[in-house]
């Protein structure tokens, strides 16, 4: 059979396969995963163009080729296999997809490979300065924090923004303001801007990470020493800002009107700002409009919890980096389990590797549910009240636990009232009629009713998850107040 017999079929099966995942609410999900463009057939086999290796990688361990190859043989009734190229880089977001912060190299003739990757986490750990001088760290960088170690998974928007700018940096992607919940990899992208660009261009770029914190204690010291003037010319003569936590600029004008002049001149000069934020721009309180305007001028992306198969490949790649090496059964059950952040991740694995040094034992999944009991399920770990939800809920919404309670339909009431007891649901063993009754006497299907809107919103509005994962963060953490 001749070239292009299928190129119909793969047509049809692609725009099947769209609008499956358009119905699902998952578009964006679609133009990552089946990125994937006609080059040839043979009798059995389709051969699609990738923008890289480490994509087709992905595409292959997260099943999105056995999807496509389904789909095909629904419609053509054959069996027929895909098989892949990579494609010449044609622009800077399809170029990033190398995971090891290098640009794809161009290859005259595509290359074709047939292997196909069952273990997505073949890193390739090759450095950005193989062939060039090393310099000594960055004082302000950790040198942990780089594309390499960053496991990109479902943050891959993030990771390829933050990789563009670090390729080509004011230019790309300015300011970049990443945002999301405690320990899900802020600062570890916005350092590994720092760290890429440094390894390209040396000490000469003046680079600086800060968090708020300590931006605000060296601007209050400027002060008391009378350096101010020291102080401005020092950021504001910067080619690359890394600005950490900027909800804590909260309430502090004067820290606010210095960042403003800083963000002013630096604008003016191209130089490179990355901003990360525990929340939305849009929910962040206490900070001047025309600062908030300007932090959210560029390009903002969210972080949010990969899903279990990345949270697997993150364990394994921590592992690799440590040269341990732990049951395959062992690292499923903790990805399975700890669904909290990555930090959280790490700590279990952490705690897990410390286990096997003290008693030179080996781990079974038994012992791992023991010794990590207390990780899995305390984060509720049953002392959440419904009234401490109820509460800091209200408040983030700035209404009262009685209108959180009351009967009032308006959406200002409504929707937070459905995000409390989503949040209940899903923190607390509450039932359906239990949380009727937390919520005014309500219905059980009325509880239900709400969970599901919540649900729903979630499968299109991933800034409603990052404010869901801050509140779960301020209820535990109420507890402790
Ligand atoms: P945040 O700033 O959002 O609170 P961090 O950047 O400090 O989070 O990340 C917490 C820890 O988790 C760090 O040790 C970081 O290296 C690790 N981490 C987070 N996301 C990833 C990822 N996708 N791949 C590998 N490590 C990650
Ligand atoms: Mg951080």
């Amino acid at each position: 059979m001749g070239e292009n017999n299928y190129k119909a079929f793969w047509d049809e099966a692609l725009r099947q396969i769209e609008s499956e995942y358009t119905a699902k609410g998952e578009g964006t999900n679609f133009k990552i995963w089946f990125n994937m463009e006609y080059v040839e057939d043979t009798f059995d086999q389709i051969t699609v163009s990738v923008p890289s290796e480490f994509m087709w990688m992905q595409i292959v361990q997260r099943g999105y080729k056995s999807a496509v190859e389904s789909k095909i043989q629904e419609i053509t009734g054959q069996n027929i296999s895909l098989t892949y190229t990579v494609k010449p880089s044609s622009s800077v977001l399809s170029s990033t997809f190398s995971e090891d912060g290098h640009e794809e190299k161009k290859s005259p003739q595509p290359q074709t490979y047939s292997q196909s990757y069952s273990n997505a986490q073949t890193v390739d750990t090759s450095t950005q300065t193989e062939e060039k001088e090393s310099f000594p760290p960055h004082p302000l960088l950790n040198q942990k924090f780089t594309f390499t170690n960053f496991v990109s998974g479902e943050n891959n928007f993030a990771y390829n923004v933050c990789l563009a700018a670090a390729k080509n940096p004011g230019k790309a992607y300015n300011p970049i303001l990443i945002y999301g919940g405690v320990g899900l990899g802020k600062t570890h992208l916005m350092q590994s801007i720092g760290n890429y660009i440094y390894n390209e261009k040396g000490p000469s770029t003046k680079i600086c990470y800060i968090q708020v914190e300590n931006f605000t204690n060296e601007f209050t010291a400027s002060i008391r020493n009378k350096t101010v003037e020291k102080f401005q010319q020092k950021y504001r003569n910067l080619d690359v800002l890394l600005l950490d936590d900027i909800q804590f600029l909260l309430d502090k004008p004067s820290v606010q009107e210095q960042l403003f002049y800083t963000f002013e001149n630096l604008s003016m000069k191209s130089a490179q700002m990355v901003f990360t934020c525990d929340r939305p721009i849009s929910e962040l309180k206490g900070i001047e409009d025309r600062l908030k305007t300007r932090f959210s001028s560029g390009i903002s992306t969210d972080l949010s919890l990969p899903n279990y198969e990345t949270r697997y490949a993150i364990l394994q790649s921590k592992l690799e980096q440590q040269g341990k090496s732990i049951d395959l059964d062992v690292i499923s059950y903790i990805a399975q389990n700890v669904q909290t952040n990555i930090r959280d991740l790490e700590a279990c694995l952490k705690k897990m590797l410390a286990w096997v040094d003290i008693t030179g034992q080996n781990l079974s999944v038994k012992i791992v549910q023991e010794q990590l009991r207390d990780m899995f399920y305390s984060p509720s770990g049953g002392t959440i009240t419904i009234d401490t939800i109820q509460k800091v809920v209200a408040d983030h919404y700035n209404i009262t636990v009685q209108d959180l309670k009351s009967k009032k339909r308006d959406k200002k009431y409504a929707n937070p009232r459905h995000i409390a007891i989503y949040i209940a649901r899903e923190m607390t063993e509450n039932s359906f009629p239990d949380l009727g009754n937390d919520f005014g006497g309500r219905d059980h299907t009325t509880a239900m009713h709400s969970y599901e809107k919540v649900e729903d919103m979630l499968k299109t509005d991933s800034s409603l998850d990052t404010t869901i994962q801050m509140l779960i963060r301020e209820i535990k953490d109420y507890k402790k107040q």
